[in-house]
């Protein structure tokens, strides 16, 4: 690991910071290095439990590489360096987790639309790669929307180099579930597609947030037209290394959405083990 001492380099204090943001995160057992490429809120799909907060507007509508480049470097030293957990807000973090996990592109609406995707990752490996933080992983949380456009499967390929890994968002077996939940134009079909055709260069983790939509939970009929789904992604010779199933966590962005019981995401996760032979997790309404 190469890190610039910090009485020279003078990170900026990550509060200040607009694009990059460190969170803990217990399910990857560390701490996670948050990269917003869509600060103004703006997404493909409009979930009905997304957790962005949309009743205010941001002040930053654009991405900004060099100023999101030297937040990233800033930020990486000091998690890197342990400097992060002198601060109040880190202070009280477990022994155990005190370790960088890995770089996540997310934020407030999806990564993979933003214009120059392929140039941002391959920045932020080159920054990476500098820094001497080959361990770090570099995780890419998509709704697989685009995953056919030529600059985003190259960026796809460069976070193959960088020890990346992909966490793509599938949630519904039926078209009518998925326009239900995730209230997009893009049709299902094409999710699908891109997930198979992504699936078939590489392992993809899977994401499946189910919930209560009107005091109803998701029916049989559709949680078993989901492991048909993955059935026929792995049939066609996609790689899927994990199907994580959780539930909602904070608060949602419509109020007739509630989350899972525990009980009823562990039988979820019974149900994906026993009809795909997939590795299922689950996380519940209070992970993070
Ligand atoms: S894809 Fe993600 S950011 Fe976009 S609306 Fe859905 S949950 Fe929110």
């Amino acid at each position: 690991m190469v890190l610039t001492p910090l009485h020279l380099s003078h990170p900026r204090r990550f509060e200040d910071n607009r694009f990059v943001y460190p969170v803990l995160s217990r399910r990857s057992a560390g701490i996670s290095i948050g990269v917003n490429l869509n600060p103004d809120k703006v997404c493909n799909f409009d979930c009905i439990y997304c957790q962005v907060d949309r009743t205010t507007t941001s002040e930053t509508k654009f991405v900004e590489i060099a100023q999101l480049l030297e937040e990233l470097d800033a930020t990486l030293q000091l998690v890197a360096s342990g400097e992060l957990f002198n601060l109040p807000k880190f202070q009280s973090t477990p022994e155990n987790l005190r370790r960088l996990n890995d770089i996540a592109f997310s934020g407030d609406g999806e990564p993979t639309t933003y214009r120059n995707f392929d140039e941002i990752i391959e920045a932020c490996a080159s920054l990476k790669k500098r820094l001497g933080l080959d361990a770090v992983k570099m995780v890419l949380i998509t709704n697989a929307s685009m995953f056919h456009r030529p600059h985003v499967q190259r960026g796809l390929e460069i976070l193959d180099q960088n020890n990346g890994e992909i966490w793509a968002k599938l949630e519904a077996g039926t078209a009518e579930y998925f326009k239900l939940v995730d209230r997009t134009t893009i049709p299902f079909q094409q999710v699908l597609d891109n997930i198979t055709a992504a699936a078939k260069i590489r392992p993809l983790v899977i994401q499946a947030l189910f919930m209560r939509v009107h005091g109803q939970p998701p029916s049989d009929a559709e949680l078993n037209a989901f492991c048909d789904r993955l059935n026929e992604i792995t049939a066609a010779g996609g790689h899927l290394k994990l199907i994580q199933i959780y539930t909602v966590a904070r608060q949602p962005a419509e109020s007739f959405v509630a989350p899972l019981t525990d009980p009823e995401v562990d039988s979820i996760v019974s149900l994906v083990a026993r009809r795909t032979s997939l590795p299922a997790q689950a996380f519940y309404g209070a992970s993070s």
